[in-house]
C-alpha cells in the first residue's frame, strides 16, 4: 500500500452530469492508489472506455480497476448482474492478456439480469407512448423485479434447487407481463436458458460489504465507482428520463454494504462541457454545427450502444446541484483538450424559466425542457493542452476557465484530464 491519499481511505467516484463524463479514466488513474475497487450500481448498460497502452478496452460490468495488476475488483449488491455478459467480459480480458483470475468478486446480494428482463425491456419500450430511450439491456426490468420482490439474487443461484424455483416463478410472471404488453410470451425463455452460466457464479460470489469493511479495518484503500451520472439518478435526475437506480454518492454505501460514515471523500467527474445520450432535455445544447464539431472532436458516441451523444456548453447549474447532492469534496474535470481549438467558451450560470432567472436545478422535467441557459462567455486558449501535466503547464485562459468552474461549482478541482491516456492527467494531490 502506498501513502494515504489526502482524500482518506474510502473514496467515491461519481458522475456529475448525464454519464459518459470519463469516470472510467478517472477511476483508472485513482485505482493505482487503491487496494480494492467496487462498483455500487448500474448494470451492463454502463460502458467505460479505458485506454491502456495501445489497447482500447470497453468495460461494461467489471470495474476498470481490473486493468491494474493485483487489485481486487468487486461488484456490489447495488449492481444488477448480467451473468452471461459478465463472464464474457472476464474471458475477453483474459484473452487480451489481463488476468482477472481470482481478483474479481460479485456480491451474493446482487440481483441478476436474465433474458426475460431483456425481453420485457424491449416489449415495454415498444409499448410506451413516450420512449425513455433505454439501452434494451434489461436493466430497468431487473431493478423493477428487485423492488417488486420478484428478483433473483446471486445467493439464490448458488443453490440449484432454489435457483430453479425462483427463476421458474419469475419466468411465469414475465410470460404474463409479455402477454399484457402484446408480445410473445415465449420470449421469456426457459429456466435452463436463464441458468446456463450460473454454474460459474460460485467462483466469484462474495460478501462485498464484509470484504470492504475488512480491507478498511486493515488500513487498505477502497475506491467506490458509480455508473451513469447524477442527472440520471432515479430520484435526483431528470425524471422520468433517468436510469433505474440511484447513481449519486449516497447510494455508494448502500450499494456495497458499508455505512456512510466509512466514506471519506467524494470525487465528482465533470466533462469540461456537457453531453447527453438518450432522450430528455439538455438546456445548454449547442447549435447543430457546434454540436457536430464537438461530437467529432470528443468522439461523443456511446461506448455501449454507439448512439451519438448530444453536446452542449458546461452547465454550472447542474454541476453545482451535483456538488450538493453528492457532497463532493473534489472535482475531476475531463476532456479539457476537446475545447482546445475554440475561440471562446460559454458556461451556463443560471436558467431562464417562465421569465424567471433560477440558479437551482429544477425538479420538474417540463421546466428543464423550457429552460434557456443564462451564459457567461470566456476566451478560449487555442493551444493544445494534451501535453500538460501540471496546472502551470496550461495556458492562462484554460486555467481561468477551470478556476471559474471551481468557483461556480463551489468545489476544488482535484484532477484535470487532457487526453485519453492514463498519463494525460493533472493531479492536484
Ligand atoms: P464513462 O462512462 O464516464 O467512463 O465515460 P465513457 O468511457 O463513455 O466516455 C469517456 C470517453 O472519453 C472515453 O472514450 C475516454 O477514453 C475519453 N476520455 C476520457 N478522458 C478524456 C480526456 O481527458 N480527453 C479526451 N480527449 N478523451 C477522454
Amino acid at each position: 500500500m502506498g501513502a494515504r491519499a489526502p482524500g482518506g481511505a474510502c473514496t467515491v467516484v461519481v458522475g456529475c452530469q448525464w454519464g459518459d463524463e470519463g469516470k472510467g479514466k478517472v477511476v483508472d488513474v485513482l485505482a493505482g492508489d487503491a487496494d480494492v475497487i467496487a462498483r455500487y450500481q448500474g448494470g451492463a448498460n454502463a460502458g467505460h472506455t479505458v485506454h491502456v497502452g495501445d489497447h482500447h478496452i470497453v468495460l461494461h460490468q467489471v470495474p476498470s480497476g481490473v486493468l491494474h495488476a493485483g487489485k481486487r475488483c468487486l461488484l456490489g449488491n447495488g449492481v444488477v448482474l448480467d451473468v452471461d455478459r459478465f463472464f464474457a467480459e472476464l474471458d475477453g480480458l483474459a484473452e487480451r492478456g489481463v488476468d482477472p483470475g481470482g481478483r474479481v468478486g460479485v456480491s451474493n446480494r446482487a440481483h441478476v439480469v436474465f433474458p426475460y428482463h431483456k425481453a420485457l425491456d424491449a416489449a415495454a419500450e415498444e409499448a410506451a407512448r413516450r420512449k425513455i430511450g433505454t439501452t434494451g439491456r434489461g436493466i430497468g426490468p431487473a431493478y423493477e423485479s428487485k423492488t417488486g420482490r420478484r428478483g433473483v439474487r446471486v445467493a439464490d443461484l448458488l443453490d440449484r434447487v432454489r435457483g430453479v424455483e425462483r427463476v421458474g416463478r419469475a419466468i411465469d410472471w414475465a410470460r404474463a407481463r409479455l402477454r399484457e404488453l402484446g408480445a410473445d410470451p415465449g420470449l421469456a425463455g426457459t429456466v435452463e436458458d436463464a441458468l446456463a452460466l450460473a454454474h460459474r457464479l460460485p467462483t466469484v460470489a462474495t460478501d462485498v460489504g464484509d470484504e470492504l469493511a475488512r480491507a478498511l479495518a486493515a488500513g487498505g484503500r477502497v475506491l467506490l465507482e458509480g455508473a451513469q451520472g447524477t442527472a440520471l439518478d432515479v430520484d435526483h435526475g431528470t425524471y422520468p428520463f433517468v436510469t433505474s437506480s440511484n447513481t449519486t454518492a449516497g447510494a455508494a454505501a448502500v450499494g456495497v454494504g458499508i455505512g456512510p460514515t466509512a466514506i471519506d471523500s467524494v470525487i465528482g467527474v465533470v466533462k469540461a462541457y456537457t453531453t447527453r445520450v438518450g432522450n430528455g432535455p439538455l438546456p445548454t445544447a449547442f447549435d447543430p454545427a457546434m454540436d457536430e464539431r464537438i461530437r467529432r472532436l470528443g468522439a461523443e458516441f456511446g461506448a455501449t450502444t454507439g448512439r451519438p451523444r448530444r453536446c452542449g456548453w458546461f452547465d454550472a447549474v447542474l454541476a453545482a446541484y451535483s456538488a450538493r447532492v453528492n457532497g463532493l469534496t473534489g472535482i475531476a474535470v475531463t476532456k479539457l483538450d476537446v475545447l482546445d481549438t475554440l475561440p471562446e467558451l460559454k458556461i451556463a450560470t443560471a436558467y431562464r424559466i417562465d421569465g424567471e432567472t433560477r440558479s437551482l436545478f429544477p425538479a420538474c422535467v417540463r421546466e428543464l425542457e423550457q429552460a434557456e441557459p443564462v451564459c457567461e462567455t470566456l476566451p478560449g486558449w487555442r493551444t493544445p493542452t494534451t501535453g500538460a501535466r501540471s496546472m502551470n503547464d496550461l495556458p492562462a485562459n484554460a486555467r481561468a476557465y477551470l478556476h471559474r468552474i471551481e468557483e461556480l461549482v463551489g468545489t476544488p478541482i482535484a484532477m484535470v484530464s487532457v487526453g485519453t491516456r492514463r498519463s494525460q492527467v493533472i493531479r492536484k494531490w
